[in-house]
């Protein structure tokens, strides 16, 4: 299976020589010159890694990016002649996977592809069940089927469809309203979320608990996810207020 790669430039002497070396490597490549067209090409090729632009017309690099993370969990390595955006691009914020200042070389962006692509190809295999020991070639092809219905943030991996959110290889066991809470986390990272907020998305109007609930639940799900849950950075307290999800 050759790997799709979509780049978003709207520079076309930039676009036509990332196409031309990245279709030498092997990859197929799709090229749009602004974000709708981006956008369409996404829904419609599925690409397994996505080249973008910060300073496009239209939609921006950071809106692509943040509306591609809604559905999709591609690396999206992003462009930027801005030095001063970088920490908004990497932030989870917007969500990009890696970023290259402009101008970059050509042998630079090629490693940090390659490198982007192994990780999702590591990270699959990972997901791949053990108990199929057959060649692997056919673990290959598997691998690299569409998986849609998984969403990807950090080492959390979200299988919507089976309701199951791994850390790493590893199954997290939590309970229905534990995996409810993180899911809405994660769908709105990097904002902040009052308690009554999510006491009402997650638990609805007619839950009779106070916003204690959020918090203990909180409580556990830290202790699952972060490395020290009495020092989070996943689920960060916002003083006063409620929580913010990092990522
Ligand atoms: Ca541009």
């Amino acid at each position: 299976m050759v790997e799709k790669i979509l780049v978003v430039e709207d520079e076309l002497a930039l676009r036509e020589t990332l196409e031309y070396n990245l279709a030498r490597l092997g990859y197929q490549v799709f090229t749009a010159a602004d974000g709708f067209e981006a956008l369409a090409l996404v829904d419609a090729q599925r690409p397994d890694l996505v080249l973008l632009d910060l300073m496009l017309p239209g939609l921006d690099g950071f809106e692509i990016c943040r509306r591609l993370r809604r559905e999709h969990s591609m690396p999206v390595l992003m462009l930027t002649a801005r030095a001063d955006e970088i920490d908004k691009v990497v932030g989870l914020e917007v969500g990009a996977d890696d970023y290259l200042t402009k101008p970059f070389s050509m042998r630079e962006l090629l490693a940090r592809v390659k490198a982007l692509l192994r990780r999702v190809q590591l990270l699959r295999e990972e997901l791949t069940p053990r108990e199929d020991t057959s060649p692997t070639m056919r673990s290959r092809m598997r691998s690299r089927s569409p998986s849609s219905e998984k969403l990807r943030l950090g080492d959390l991996i979200f299988d919507t469809t089976r309701h199951e959110i791994y850390r790493g290889a590893e199954l997290l066991h939590l309970k229905p309203k534990e995996y409810e809470l993180l899911s809405y986390l994660a769908l709105h990272r990097g904002r902040v979320l009052t308690r009554e907020r999510i006491l009402e998305e997650v638990w609805g109007w007619d839950f009779s608990g106070g916003t204690r609930t959020v918090d203990v639940h909180i409580r556990w799900l830290r202790e699952k996810i972060e490395d020290d849950p009495a020092n989070p950075l996943r689920i960060v307290t916002v003083r006063g207020t409620g929580y913010r999800f990092e990522g």
